[in-house]
């Protein structure tokens, strides 16, 4: 029988008795149960959320600082055993599981050092005005199948931070590794601080309607987000949402070629291009197009595609049936539009596991599926422009604003390009580099808010102002 996870609920861990299979999309086989929970799961997780607001919102900072820690040390001692179930459960090879294992404790730990000061607005001979900073209460966490210990994480730190309790949800395809960190840390929390219920779509609906959640924090597809928008607009729950993109690299015509055919590579292909900051489009200047495109294959054909537990595996499968199905289906799609192929295309299907080839594209039109939809799979679009400034109206003509990367050896171009963009990050010479202390947030359709950061701790609370009236001192 496989491994049944408990879910944590007021402190402790509970098995409520129905259940969801989790597979392992390297193999199509079980590797774990989850609780399917429901409405009373729910209902009680909130309950017990609530009664902890009263203490914990009252918790010094540092008290609440040195919970997170105990969290951080507990996820980065059990590194080996977390990363093992990661790879597992999503796919992804081990290299990059353990980077996502330490990253998330290291995340937890560098965020628990913002600080949520008192700002003073006035203080003059007739009034004093401050600002401090308050919990907003009850937090709903939701949480996608991509990055599920670093997103869970994401959601865990600032809130139990800025003095909120938490009710968050895992995937439903990647609880796994989310829940076993709950066994580690359920005495280091207070009951009620943190709880984390696991349920299948309907949970998460659930969640946004609760009329006892005061704010969610929701990382998934921008269709999902809206549905999550509309939900909690009904009683005007705070949200941050972070969302799809279909994020643009543009290379200059000055950049070094050998150099950024690899990095390029890995800014779409790391997760197997599951990422919601993958580089999605490449445009590459025309007199760069044919030596770039002809290194970036050459680079793809050495990477090894294949189970992310098996050595040399450098990209693992997609993490679930229906993503892979979609995949598929693009890749279809520009076959059955007689776009031309670089490498990749033909994946074989007697092979069980999600696993899609590596597939670059060369030149597709911009209107083509691969291009103008959020891929989320192994696939590279590389397209050729002519100008600078063609290239910034093509990377800015998409509803998504999530985030973007410029290639050239000059880098105040690089930024004059950069702030053309209209996405919440541009990378310059690099990709996927997100800091504990700068704001993460989708321009457009890719999100509402930011995590990270100051502004995204501050999403957790209320700015309340407090106002004393001074009577002027006579003369
Ligand atoms: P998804 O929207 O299908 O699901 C996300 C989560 O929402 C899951 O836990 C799911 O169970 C839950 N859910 C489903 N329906 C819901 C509803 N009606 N109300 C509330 N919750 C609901 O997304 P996914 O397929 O798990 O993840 C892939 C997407 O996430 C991609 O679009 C990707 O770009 C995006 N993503 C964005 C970021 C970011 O930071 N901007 C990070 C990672 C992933």
């Amino acid at each position: 029988m496989v491994q049944q996870y408990s879910v944590l609920i007021n402190g402790k861990l509970e098995k409520p008795g129905k259940w969801i299979d989790v597979v392992n999309p390297a193999n199509e086989q079980v590797i774990g149960q989850v609780p399917d929970c429901g409405q009373a799961e729910l209902d009680r997780a909130v309950a017990a959320a609530r009664a902890a607001f009263k203490t914990w919102s009252k918790t010094p900072i540092d008290e609440r600082r040195a919970v997170i820690m105990k969290i951080s040390a507990a996820i980065k001692e059990n590194a080996d055993e977390l990363m093992r179930l990661l790879t597992a459960e999503q796919g992804k090879p081990h290299a990059q599981a353990t980077g996502e294992i330490y990253g998330a404790a290291g995340m937890a730990a560098a965020q628990s050092t913002l600080t949520l000061e008192d700002e003073i607005n006035e203080d003059s001979e007739t009034r004093l005005s401050r600002t401090r900073r308050v919990p907003v209460g009850v937090v709903g966490g939701i949480v996608p199948w991509n990055f599920p210990v670093m997103m869970a994480i994401q959601k865990i730190v600032p809130a139990m931070l800025s003095g909120c309790t938490i009710v968050l949800k895992p995937s439903p395809f990647t609880p796994l590794a989310t829940l076993r960190i709950m066994e580690l840390v359920a005495d280091v929390v207070p009951a009620g601080v943190l709880n984390v219920i696991t349920g299948g779509d309907d949970l998460g609906p659930m969640i946004t309607a609760h009329p006892d959640i005061d704010k969610i924090t929701f990382t998934g597809s921008t269709a999902t987000g809206k549905r999550v928008m509309e939900t909690a607009s009904k009683d005007l729950k705070r949200i941050t949402l972070e969302l799809g993109g279909n994020d643009a690299s543009i290379v200059l015509p000055d950049a070094d070629v050998k150099k950024v055919a690899e990095q390029l590579f890995w800014s779409s292909f790391t997760n197997a291009g599951q990422i919601c900051v993958a580089a999605k489009r490449i445009y590459i200047h025309e007199d760069i197009y044919d030596e770039l495109s002809a290194a970036i294959a050459e680079y793809a054909r050495h990477v090894k595609v294949g189970d992310g537990a098996e050595q040399g595996t450098a990209v693992g499968p997609i993490q679930n049936k229906k993503q892979y199905e979609r995949v598929l289906e693009l890749i279809q799609d520009a076959k059955d539009n007689g776009y031309k192929f670089l490498v990749g295309g033909d994946h074989d299907p007697s092979v069980p596991g999600y696993y899609v080839p590596i597939t670059i594209l060369d030149n597709p039109p911009e209107d083509a599926r691969i291009v103008a939809e959020e891929q989320f799979g192994p696939v590279m679009p590389l397209m050729k422009f002519a100008t600078v400034d063609e290239a910034i109206a093509r990377a800015n003509a998409s509803d998504y604003g999530l985030a973007g990367a410029v290639w050239t050896s000059d880098t105040d171009e690089g930024v004059r390009v950069a702030e053309q963009l209209e996405t919440g990050t541009v990378w310059i010479n690099e990709f996927l580099h997100l800091s504990p202390f700068a704001p993460f947030g989708g321009h457009k359709q890719s999100g509402f808010g930011a995590e990270y950061g100051k502004e995204g701790l501050l999403e957790f609370t209320y700015p309340q102002v407090i106002t004393i009236k001074r009577e002027k001192a006579a003369a």
